[in-house]
């Protein structure tokens, strides 16, 4: 089974609950984003208004999902949660809306994938808190505009430019996750061994932390999988050297690339000499869909230097090179 999937794990469904943060101050990283998020809470309740609509984009598994319940949580209101690709038609939305309580959140993850016709439900609902529905037929055929509670829309997308420009403009507040520090993830490890009764090491979680992705959900991913080696084949303690020889085993390696990461370099290199390549061309010869590329694989490579973007396409970096034992070609 993959590590790196966006998707949870069956087990990790029974946990995610206790393993969340549920307020600000226990959630670790992105400084910013809490800092900023904690006075518009503030200022929210101060005035007895709902807070504006957040919109969080960044990579899977850094916290999205988890901001939106802590934002429900310490504006002491109740949570919606729903997709993009799970409403299909205009009056599911509508009928979401009109459920909602005064002050509510309504979570919508994967929020770019709305179709058109649902998006546009959204437009009055989210800036006039109303939904125009439409009532006989024909000649007939007239709008009512319905009143809706206030509540506040937290929207999640892996990239903000995905979203159509009326749909992003209806958000007062936009942020970007970024991936986290070594030391964040440390943290993040050392609070969920706790959690899940897991005997740790600081060095067992630094090493863990390295090859986490920055990415708090493969941290915990990588916890769990690591505990089963620890428990099985050492005395359950988490070392540095049970989590190094356990995570090179599940084909972790030390930058925390994994099979598939190290496929895209490869392929990258040999089929393409380093590249320039585009997007798809790539996405077909590795044999993966070129979204998950974009939003899931590439942007941890990017950032750490092993491909770089240019106007041409995707390039392998010498990092990458030195990175798989490759020679380097002669103009680089
Ligand atoms: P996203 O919605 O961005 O895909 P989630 O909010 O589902 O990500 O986060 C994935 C998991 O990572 C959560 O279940 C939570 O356990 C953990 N997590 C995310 N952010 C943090 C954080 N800042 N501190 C501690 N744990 C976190």
């Amino acid at each position: 089974q993959r590590i790196i999937t966006t998707d949870l794990m069956e087990e990790e469904l029974e946990t995610e609950g206790s393993l969340r943060p549920q307020y600000l101050e226990d959630y670790i990283g992105q400084q910013k984003v809490k800092e900023n998020l904690k006075i518009f809470i503030e200022a929210a309740k101060q005035r007895g208004d709902v807070l504006d609509h957040v919109l969080f984009y960044g990579p899977p598994g850094l916290g999205k999902t988890t901001l939106a319940g802590i934002i429900a949580n310490e504006m002491g209101t109740h949570m919606k949660v729903t997709s993009g690709p799970a409403i299909e038609k205009p009056g599911e939305m509508a009928a979401i809306l009109n459920n909602l309580q005064e002050g509510d959140i309504l979570f919508i993850d994967e929020i770019h994938r709305l179709n058109r016709q649902v998006e546009e439900v959204l437009y009055p609902a989210m800036e006039d808190f109303a939904i125009d529905i439409m009532i006989g037929k024909g000649s007939s055929a007239r709008s009512i505009r319905l009143d809706l509670p206030k509540f506040t829309m937290v929207g999640a997308t892996t990239r903000a430019g995905l979203l159509t420009a009326p749909l992003r403009d209806r958000f007062g507040v936009i942020h970007h996750l970024e991936f986290y520090t070594i030391d964040e993830l440390k943290a993040i490890i050392m609070h969920s061994a706790k959690i899940l009764n897991i005997e740790m090491e600081e060095s067992g979680a630094v090493e863990m932390a390295k090859r986490s992705r920055g990415t708090p959900r493969l941290a915990n991913r990588l916890l769990r999988r690591v505990r089963d080696f620890a428990q099985v084949k050492f005395d359950g303690r988490i070392t540095r050297e049970v989590a190094s020889l356990s995570l090179n085993l599940l084909d972790v390696d030390k930058c925390g690339l994994d099979a598939t990461d190290r496929t895209i370099l490869l392929t990258m290199i040999d089929k393409f000499n380093g590249g320039p390549v585009g997007l798809d061309t790539l996405a077909a010869a590795v044999g993966e869909d070129s979204g998950t590329i974009e939003d899931v694989y590439e942007p941890y490579l990017i950032k750490n230097g092993f491909i770089s973007r240019t106007p041409r396409g995707r390039v392998a970096t010498s990092l990458s090179y030195h990175h798989l034992g490759k020679a380097l070609p002669d103009e680089m």
